[in-house]
């Protein structure tokens, strides 16, 4: 390529478009400004990454513009883009000026030029993250400090030849950290395999400095300088924590937590949320936060937040709304149930998610959907008197449903008011019962409801309920007037027929006592003593004994025996007692046998005499 430069240069490895333009101007025996203006374009310009400056110097050189341009900055808004990597102002070593000796004496050791013209900066010196030469594992060393950018621009490492030995001395010699390795990799286009390559260069950088800064010197602020070797350690810790992915990042949140957990501040508040467990960290990524480069990095870190402490919708991380609930604590419970923190607490202990009851409702996290269940079942069930009111049942009538398992409860909360009943099982039970029940019309006036059933027929009111449950009744009729449960009514010889009853002979206790006028307990008394014979059989519903008394005994017992009550209706007297004295005058006593029975009773033939 044609170049009007009668001296000329090849550029170097790694070597900037300026520096280079450094060199060629030295070469040249002038001053790079005046060299610029000489060649027609603009230093600064071209330290800026100016296409125009390059594509100049490209002309004037004989360089291709592809390989000057190559290690050049070019400027994206704020931002600067070297090798494709995206960097920002954070990224540069803005007053300081670094080196590695070793690069310096060996430029001079295998260079043919004058020392001052063979010496050249490399571009990741510039870089603020980047502190060793991977070439020599020499820690990079400090040229010149605190300059202003006039004198930076005019800075010359050709002020460095007289003492590059002692300079090569006194350098810490180290390795490249793996965070260095990493970045130079990135810079160099070399195969990466790392969390971090999910951001832009400078978030990497940024992202690896804050956490490994945390992880070194906790939340409390780090020294304002760090020192090389500091900068060179929280680099690579922050580095590590990456390497372990978002699994990684977790594990060191969780870290953090755990140790947070022990301190003082925790203990007088439970309570504390992740801006004070994370500190600075989370204050730095709420900045990031805005920033569309560290949105992978906020999103992981908030990502992790849902699964430790009890955000939901409603809530904000990170300038975000949360949209998913993962966690809730008893006081997020207990406002989106509107319950007390303590009725929380006690269906919590009954659905055993409490790990230490009672001590631990302050802090405490638990699954999201488990523990809204739990509650939401609490809050949403019948208690038991609410479902007796609501299936319209008397309390012992609930107490057999519950028993005989026609209705479930579960155990909601703690002590003996701790059951409820779903309002959804209690309607499908209802829907059951009336299912085919048709309102009570004329004609229905001797069906009765299933207690009034129960007694007449003998048998229990859950067996009647069963037996509707079943359909084996041929009507089931329903009282407008009343409802729940007890507006059913059924027909009790449906019943009877239903159970099929087989017909037991004889009449029961309750039949003879209407039929004689004399109390169920004279009755028995009766049976007892053997006046009236009685046999035992068991009834066919609820296999209980019942008393029977056949018809003819009956007639025999009623032809011998005479009440002093009866005789008194049938003689229409005021009054039994006159009776009895008119009859004690008469020499007519009671009969023998049956003294000490509640009522008196006279031997017809007795009375006949
Ligand atoms: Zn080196």
């Amino acid at each position: 390529m044609f170049s009007p430069l009668a001296l000329r240069l090849p550029i170097m490895p790694d070597e900037p478009p300026a520096q280079y333009a450094i060199r060629l101007a030295a070469r040249n025996f002038v001053d790079v400004r005046a060299f610029s203006l000489d060649m027609g374009f603009n230093f600064e310009r071209l330290l800026s990454g100016c296409p125009n400056a390059t594509a100049r110097l490209a002309d004037v050189s004989g360089i291709s513009l592809s390989e000057l341009a190559e290690n050049g900055l070019i400027k994206e808004g704020a931002r600067y883009l070297l090798k494709g990597q995206m960097l920002d102002i954070h990224s540069l070593r803005c007053a300081r000026i670094v080196v590695c000796p070793e690069c310096l004496r060996q430029d001079i050791e295998r260079s043919d030029l004058p020392p001052a013209t063979a010496m050249y900066r490399r571009v990741q010196w510039a870089l603020k993250s980047i502190g060793t030469c991977e070439k020599h594992n020499l820690a990079l060393v400090t040229a010149a400090e605190r300059l202003s950018q006039w004198d930076r621009q005019n800075w010359s490492v050709a002020s460095l030849e007289p003492k590059l030995h002692e300079l090569i001395d006194g350098a810490t010699r180290r390795s490249p950290s793996h965070f260095e390795a990493y970045l130079l990799d990135r810079l160099k286009g070399r195969q990466t395999n790392c969390w971090l390559d999910n951001l832009d260069f400078f978030a990497a950088e940024q992202a690896a400095q804050l956490f490994g800064t945390f992880s070194l010197f906790g939340n409390g602020s780090p020294p304002r300088d760090l020192s090389d070797a500091d900068f060179y350690a929280a680099g690579n810790a922050g580095f590590e924590i990456f390497r372990g992915g978002a699994h990684g990042l977790g594990a060191f949140l969780d870290r953090v937590q755990k140790e947070f957990s022990r301190s003082k501040t925790f203990q007088r508040d439970r309570t504390l949320g992740p801006s004070t467990i994370y500190g600075r960290l989370h204050a730095r990524l709420s900045a990031y936060s805005k920033e569309t480069a560290f949105l992978p990095l906020v999103k992981v870190v908030a990502d992790h937040i849902v699964t430790r402490f009890p955000y939901g919708p409603g809530d904000f991380l990170f300038h975000k709304p949360v949209q998913v609930r993962k966690l809730h604590s008893v006081l997020t419970l207990s406002r989106l149930f509107k319950v007390s923190n303590k009725r929380v607490v006690k269906v919590l202990t009954t659905g055993g998610m409490l790990p230490c009851p009672g001590c631990v409702d302050r802090d405490a996290v638990f699954d999201a959907a488990e523990a809204e269940d739990l509650v939401r079942n609490e809050v949403l069930g019948l208690t038991q008197a609410n479902a007796e009111r609501y299936l319209n049942v008397p309390k012992n009538l609930m107490e057999n449903l519950i028993h005989e398992g026609f209705v479930r409860r579960y155990r909601a909360s703690t002590g003996v008011q701790g059951y409820r009943f779903s309002k959804a099982e209690l309607d499908r039970f209802l829907e059951r019962m009336f299912l085919d029940a048709v309102p009570a019309g004329p004609g229905s006036e001797a069906a009765m409801s299933i207690s009034r059933a129960s007694f007449h027929c003998r048998a229990s009111a859950t067996a009647i309920i069963q037996i509707i449950l079943d359909r084996k009744l041929r009507w089931i009729g329903y009282r407008e007037d009343l409802r729940g449960l007890a507006s059913l009514i059924v027909h009790p010889q449906d019943v009877i027929d239903a159970f099929c009853l087989p017909h037991l002979d004889g009449m029961t206790v309750a039949e003879v006592s209407a039929k004689l006028h004399i109390h169920p307990m004279v009755v028995r008394e009766l049976i007892k003593r053997n006046l009236l014979k009685a046999s035992s059989k068991l009834h066919p519903v609820n296999n209980r004994p019942s008393l029977r008394i056949a018809p003819s005994e009956l007639e025999r017992f009623d032809a011998e025996y005479t009440t002093l009550f009866n005789l008194a209706r049938q003689l229409k007297l005021d009054h039994h007692l006159k009776l009895k004295a008119i009859l004690a005058d008469r020499g007519i006593h009671p009969a023998e046998e049956t003294i000490g029975l509640d009522t008196t009773f006279y031997k017809r033939l007795d009375l006949q005499s």
